[in-house]
């Protein structure tokens, strides 16, 4: 997506306990505005169907250490047992093509974007309620009871951190919340940057 005012890319940071849908939510509005997903780095074991390059990175602890020694990584994080990191080169070279970029990762790494890049829009995902997001964990069938429950307690945690983003969507029906993140994304896009003077020159240049 361009801007004809002369302005970088903006970054959209997309978060939310596990299970409350963000990863279907980003693969949707990826396709609905054309945005580029950061495809991250992780040491965790690929699973059936994923592809190296694709959805991940798939990389050995060393090699994660090594990127996070020479600075090769925006942000990272353990989850759960393993690490995961977005590489830096990747989105910086988007947003300096005037690409919007999306990041969907966890809360600890929303809030190091924040810091780092404080022009970046954090939206946080949120499930209609804790007795959904557990209806929806133990439907996956993929998490034993005290799994189920870990990540629950977890949620709640993450959910307390919810200051820290600028926005909210509740999942509680798909298309509503893709809409409604797609929303967040196009009214972002016309908000008035803090370099003003760009936008100015480009009227200054037609009289
Ligand atoms: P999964 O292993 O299920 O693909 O992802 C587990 C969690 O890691 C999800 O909450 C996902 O958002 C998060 N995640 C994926 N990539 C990154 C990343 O690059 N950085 C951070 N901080 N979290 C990530």
């Amino acid at each position: 997506m361009r801007d004809s005012f002369g302005r970088g890319g903006k970054l959209f940071v997309v978060s939310g306990p596990s299970g409350a849908g963000k990863g279907t939510i980003c693969k949707r509005v990826k396709e609905d505005l054309h945005m580029d997903l950061s495809i991250s780095m992780t040491t965790r074991e690929p699973r059936p169907g994923e592809v190296h390059g694709k959805d991940y990175f798939f990389v050995s602890e060393e090699e994660f250490l090594r990127n996070i020694e020479e600075g090769n990584l925006l942000e990272h994080a353990q989850v759960y047992d393993h690490r995961y990191g977005t590489p830096r080169d990747a989105v910086m070279k988007r947003l300096d093509m005037k690409h919007n970029v999306l990041l969907e990762i966890d809360i600890q790494g929303g809030l190091q974007v924040k810091r780092s890049m404080p022009e970046s829009v954090l939206i946080f995902i949120l499930p209609p309620s804790l007795k959904v997001l557990r209806e929806r964990l133990t439907g996956r069938g993929t998490d034993a009871p005290d799994v189920v429950e870990k990540r629950l307690a977890k949620a709640l945690n993450e959910i307390k951190l919810i200051g820290e983003y600028d926005y909210y969507v509740v999942n509680d029906e798909l298309d509503r919340a893709v809409s409604l993140t797609e929303s967040i994304i196009r009214a972002e896009e016309s908000r008035v940057p803090s370099k003003i003077m760009p936008l100015i020159r480009k009227y200054e240049e037609e009289e």
